[in-house]
């Protein structure tokens, strides 16, 4: 069959892949999308979506604990957990067919299959009808990332398991084992003990949620330690005895210079991701590889002329919504725009635990390590009327700012609803916002947004209810 040619061909239909296709398509490309498994990625189909799913049950079920503090009454909480992946897997299934739907409405052809590059400019995928080429000038790479296996502590879907497994979980851990306190493995610790597993986190840096600002580590430690959890930092699992027919895994974990062992039923791996890189065709092109991760520049471009890569396969931040900016970017790149680059430090990140955390920007550590004098603001939830009414007084919002200039050059979040009130700092640091501009805008009441005006009141001794 002769090749099909386009201006933009997408590979991989993930945040990154499928938003670069609209944006292209919107710039009257005409744009081909190929994706062998699932439209919309790990974070539709295995990663954001569906976690929130799992991790909205769990705040039902443990309001339903606490109905009392409201004045209602629940005779006995209980849950059903395959109700529960349903609700999830339902949620997920709902969006995906959604990402098709969109591909059809902005004229982007759809291929379902696994592309490789077989020359600059040049694709051929298998399909389960055979193989189809492609051709185009632009070649956009956005195939993503899978769960990290380390030796010895590989997932075997049944007592072991990586973040799909846990994610369609066929039954309740008793005693889990949640090896990385990243955002995976510290939202499905906090889901599954939530849910009532007696749960354990292993962490090898010396705290939790280790790209978090150190007091909002520490301030979310102390939370998840009063609801039962057990946290071992500066450990290491060295090794996992797994027993499937008595449904036993023993961990050996080290910590303090001493090997202990225990006992749970059931692990969870979250040590991190690999990008897809293999069998693309990548290396014949020249196209350079760190370990498992493409190369780019701040453009995304790999080096080869009309080959782009955006999203999970180009490194860190591993988060889907920097996936869908390059995906914006590179798009508008390829039709003859001017956009700015991504800045990574401008990419906030969440993590839906309970109590939630959620951060942009630098650090105060970060901070003052690049050469800041800093001035910093606190405000707890416990000051904050609307917090109170809700029956969520604990947390807490930081800010860090620079002294000289008063640039807004962080801020750090623990508590209820603090994911979706990141993003008011977030167009403030975008708008180069100072310290005047966010002490002057009026915040309404009551809501929980006031607590981020009180925080930078109080890095300028201006703090009102505290
Ligand atoms: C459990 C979990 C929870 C997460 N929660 C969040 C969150 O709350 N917020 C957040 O921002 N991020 C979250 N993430 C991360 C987020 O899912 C990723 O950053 C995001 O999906 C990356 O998007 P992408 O487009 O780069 O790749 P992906 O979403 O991985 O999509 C890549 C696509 O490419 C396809 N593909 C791969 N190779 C080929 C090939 N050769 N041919 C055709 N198709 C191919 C794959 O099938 C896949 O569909 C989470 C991840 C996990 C695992």
């Amino acid at each position: 069959m002769a090749a099909q040619n386009f201006d933009v061909i997408v590979i991989g239909a993930g945040p990154g892949g499928y938003v670069a296709a609209i944006r292209a398509a919107q710039l009257g490309q005409k744009v081909v999308i190929v994706e062998r498994e699932h439209m919309g990625g790990i974070c539709l189909n295995w990663g954001c979506i569906p976690t929130k799913a799992l991790l909205r049950s769990s705040e039902v079920f443990h309001l339903m604990h606490r109905a009392k503090d409201f004045g209602l009454s629940v005779e006995k909480p209980d849950f059903d957990l395959a109700a529960v992946v349903k609700r999830s897997r339902n949620v997920a299934g709902q969006l995906s067919s959604g990402i098709g739907h969109l591909m059809k409405k902005n004229k982007i052809t759809t291929v379902m299959g696994t592309a490789r590059i077989t020359a600059k400019g040049k694709v051929s995928v298998k399909t389960d009808k055979g193989t189809e080429e492609l051709t185009a000038k632009n070649i956009v790479l956005a195939t993503g990332a899978r769960a990290r296996n380390l030796p010895g502590l590989e997932a075997d879907g049944d007592l072991v398991w990586a973040y799909k497994d846990a994610l369609k979980a066929s039954r309740m851990p008793k005693d889990l084992l949640v090896i990385g306190s990243g955002a995976i493995g510290i939202e499905f610790a906090s889901f599954f003990n939530t849910m009532g597993a007696k749960t354990t986190v292993v962490e090898v840096m010396d705290r939790i949620l280790p790209v978090e600002d150190a007091e909002i580590s520490a301030f979310a430690k102390k939370q998840f330690v009063k609801q039962g959890m057990t946290i071992m930092e500066k450990a290491v699992v060295k090794q996992l005895d797994r027993d499937p027919k008595a449904g036993k895994v023993t961990a050996h974990i080290e910590a303090n210079g001493k090997v202990e062992t225990k006992v749970f039923d059931t692990v969870i791996s979250a040590v991190g991701i690999v990008g897809n890189v293999e069998d693309l065709g990548l290396e014949e092109l020249g196209v350079k590889i760190d370990r498992t991760h493409v190369i780019t520049d701040e453009y995304c471009h790999t080096g080869v002329e009309g080959l782009y890569a955006i999203g999970d396969i180009a490194g860190a931040p591993w988060l889907a919504h920097k996936a869908s900016h390059e995906g914006v970017m590179v798009a508008e790149l390829i039709a003859g725009k001017h956009p700015h680059p991504v800045k990574p430090e401008s990419i906030a990140g969440c993590t839906y635990c309970y109590p939630q955390v959620a951060s942009v920007g630098y650090s105060e550590a970060k901070a003052k390590e690049l050469g800041y004098d800093v001035k910093v603001g606190k405000f707890p939830f416990i000051g904050n009327g609307k917090a109170i009414a809700l029956g969520e007084p604990e947390g807490m919002i930081k800010t860090v700012f620079d002294a000289k200039t008063g640039e807004l050059l962080g801020a750090h979040m623990v508590g209820a609803e603090v994911t979706e009130l990141i993003q008011g700092y977030i167009v403030g640091r975008q708008l180069e916002t100072t310290e005047e501009d966010l002490m002057n805008t009026v915040f309404p009441h009551p809501t929980l947004s006031e607590m981020m005006h009180e925080s930078v009141l109080d890095a300028y001794d201006r703090v009102i209810h505290m």
